[in-house]
């Protein structure tokens, strides 16, 4: 099981980068992964993890929560606003607030709850057309609205194009929490974590470098 050897690598970019030991947190990204592996990983001890879609994660995770105290869960892939309601119940953070109307239905809902997961920003750091995400020039207005709910940001997340290197878009994401006040970073999947430790990551999302490969024949959408 490759968790341990996924802790030392984060440990070894944390000192490289000056940064004090464990103050990078692992989102284990369990997306369409065989429930044995989950539950490998879950005994180990590992309680923090990531999910892309609302419905996969809302038949896997109420009992395995109820099984293992402590779980923190993180919805990291695009918000349907209409699974916005399912997702605050489910989701203890939610990394992709990426649109206007997401963030008002988000507020809605934190008003008439009296609560809210803890959220981060999306930032669209390559404007690649098909991928999610607030456009970087519309960052700063955004995120002062999101304020202005009192929705409460704690950091930016991006996802770099497949075809870049990650440090431009990791320094870029870096600068705007920088001058925002935000002191969250979920940025780094399996290819390029320890990069983006260096450049500041708070949250890094691990998905096949700890689980293996997610098959090709389960995958959903
Ligand atoms: C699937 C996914 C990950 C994990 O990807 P790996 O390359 O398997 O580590 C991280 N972040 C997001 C947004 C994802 O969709």
């Amino acid at each position: 099981m490759a968790l341990a050897e996924i802790t030392e690598r984060m440990r070894a970019a944390e000192a490289r980068a000056g940064r004090q030991a464990g103050s990078v947190r692992l989102i284990a990204v369990s997306k369409i992964q065989p429930g044995d592996r989950v539950e490998a990983v879950l005994d180990q001890g590992h309680r923090r993890f990531g999910e892309n879609y609302v419905q996969e994660a809302g038949t896997k995770w109420p009992a395995w929560k109820a099984r293992y105290p402590g779980v923190e869960l993180h919805m990291i892939g695009p918000l349907q606003t209409n699974k916005a309601k399912v997702a605050v119940e489910l989701f203890d953070v939610i990394h992709s607030v990426d649109r206007p109307s997401l963030a008002e239905s988000l507020a809605k809902l934190a008003g008439s709850r009296g609560k809210s997961p803890d959220l981060f920003i999306q930032v669209n750091t390559g404007e690649e057309p098909q991928k999610a995400g607030i456009l970087p020039a519309q960052a700063d207005d955004f995120i002062a609205a999101c304020r202005m709910m009192d929705l409460p940001v704690q950091g930016l997340m991006c996802i770099p194009p497949e075809d870049e290197h990650p440090a431009p878009h990791f320094t870029l994401l870096a600068a705007i929490a920088a001058r925002n006040g935000l002191s969250g970073l979920s940025m780094g999947m399996s290819a390029d974590f320890e990069t983006a430790i260096e450049h500041g990551a708070t949250h890094i999302r691990v998905g096949s470098a700890i689980f293996g490969a997610r098959s090709a024949a389960s995958v959903r959408r």
